[in-house]
């Protein structure tokens, strides 16, 4: 038995000023890893692929890793990192294999193609028209046709922050070794609702997402080979953007499909729940001092969620709107993690550990698809620390994994302790933390580029939390997004 087994991952923020091109899909280097260096870098870790790398050695198959490509989002995917990865995954299949295993995202655009995955899948089935094909995708995918259809069992992540990735790898790949054996004969059904959650209501940890993934658990616990809820990713102005479903029974299409407008019917009943509502940056600053005054002697700290700007999301990570406001209010004993500014790192390297100088910080990127333009703010502070930003995931979210900040600074004004990376990275590991010596838990306050992934590693040492309204391009601000191509009528855009 011979399995090709691939990862290309990306969740494309269709305003995002960062570029995307192959060199963006490496863990390091210039290029993602092929082959035995591919397996070498995930297998044990917390991912789908190295949850379909373990079924696979478990039932001794032959293994071709053509590519393990991820990405943090960014902007649209460029044609020839496309054409590259994509290329790689269909020659693999075109030598001939039993079945195709892939961890992709499910809101990949490219520069010519609104559904990256669905393109990946409609060429695969060109060259192989019978070949099972097992899909995991992130809870963000924004599913087409092209990418459901011609794939033989889909299964998502049920967690947000998502710490079940390698289970959702499981329960995919089981799917399709099981069909190989003839002990399963998957049968999916589909569907969308015309509905844009907002990412800052989609946690699992809270209504109604927390209930609607219970019911894809017990549906499975009910006899389906996998339950799917998407909420989807709705900074992508793509006409299939937003939620969806997708249910494989074991060759039962009618209840599959029962079960999916189940789900959907759920999720459009809750969708005012999904509707996120913001206060003004100036109260979120005198909220913040206020529980920081009243919090325990020896409790965790106040985090600032700094979430228009979470690179997790296709941000640019260098907005100082909200550290700006931090540093205006005064705030005292603060951690910030982390604007990216690879040309302020240069600089302090060059000044070197102990140096004080005073710098033009962030706002490098212009953000023109908001009207946004960047704006850097003059920071005086020392060089406290300069590493080469490596640490590998502790966590529950990407176990295992390793990150690259890129070289790394920490810039101390006194006040603020600011992390300056090289790489886009979102803080959700306390092995970030302790990457640039900075105890999280003993802080007054944490400034966190994040949206909802802090959760995983860090939830459990705050005292409170405060989103907090910035800019970038995560913007929680629907009309600032100026939809065009998303169908329409869409709720919340449109009364329905
Ligand atoms: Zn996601």
């Amino acid at each position: 038995m011979k399995l090709v087994i691939a990862q290309m991952k990306h969740e494309t923020n269709t305003y995002s000023p960062v570029p995307t091109p192959l060199a963006r899909f490496a863990v390091s280097g210039e290029h993602p890893p092929e082959g035995e260096a591919a397996i070498k870098a995930y297998r044990g870790t917390g991912s789908a692929i190295a949850a379909f790398i373990e079924l696979a050695e478990a039932a001794g198959a032959e293994i071709d890793v053509p590519i393990a490509a991820s990405a943090w989002p960014s902007g649209p995917v460029h044609d020839s990192a496309f054409e590259y990865m994509a290329g790689r995954i269909c020659e693999a299949v075109a030598r001939g294999c039993d079945a195709v295993l892939l961890d992709l995202h499910g809101a990949m655009v490219t520069q010519s193609f609104d559904d990256g995955e669905g393109e990946l899948l409609r060429r695969l089935r060109a060259i192989a028209p019978d070949v099972p094909i097992g899909v995991a995708l992130d809870m963000h995918a924004n599913l087409y046709d092209d990418c459901a259809a011609n794939a033989t069992v889909i299964a998502g992540y049920q967690t947000y922050p998502h710490v079940d990735v390698y289970e959702t790898g499981l329960r995919a790949g089981r799917a399709v070794m099981n069909l190989l054996a003839g002990r399963a004969r998957p049968s999916m059904a589909w569907g969308r609702k015309s509905m844009l959650p907002h990412v800052m209501r989609q946690g699992t940890d809270d209504s109604p997402n927390r209930e609607l993934q219970a019911r894809c658990r017990e549906i499975e616990a009910q006899g389906a080979l996998s339950a799917s809820l998407f909420v989807g990713f709705p900074n992508a102005d793509i006409e299939y953007a937003g939620l969806s479903a997708v249910v494989v029974t074991d060759g039962n299409p009618a209840q599959a499909q029962a079960w999916c407008d189940e789900l959907l019917a759920l999720a459009w009943a809750q969708r005012a729940a999904f509707v996120y509502e913001t206060e003004p940056l100036s109260s979120s600053m005198m909220r913040a001092q206020a529980l920081a005054l009243a919090k325990p002697e020896g409790s965790g700290p106040v985090v600032l969620l700094d979430h228009s700007d979470n690179c997790a999301s296709g941000g640019t990570m260098d907005t100082m709107t909200v550290l700006g406001a931090i540093i205006d209010a005064g705030l005292e004993d603060v951690a910030a993690f982390a604007v990216f500014d690879p040309a302020a790192v240069a600089q302090m390297i060059e000044a070197g550990v102990g140096a004080t100088l005073t710098l033009e910080l962030g706002g490098k990127l212009d953000m023109p698809s908001i009207g946004l333009q960047g704006q850097p703010r003059s920071v005086t502070g020392r060089v406290r620390l300069i590493c080469d930003g490596e640490f590998r995931n502790r966590g529950p979210m990407g176990r295992g994994e390793l990150i690259s900040m890129g070289p790394t600074v920490v810039f101390d004004t006194g006040k603020v302790e600011i992390v300056v990376i090289s790489n886009h990275v979102e803080p959700h590991d306390l092995a970030a933390f302790a990457a640039v010596g900075i105890a999280p838990e003993r802080k007054r306050f944490l400034m966190l580029k994040s949206r909802v992934h802090w959760r995983a590693g860090l939830r459990k040492l705050a005292h409170a939390v405060v989103e907090c309204d910035g800019t970038g391009v995560c913007t929680s601000d629907y009309t600032a997004l100026a939809f065009k191509n998303v169908r329409r009528p869409i709720y919340p855009l449109d009364p329905l």
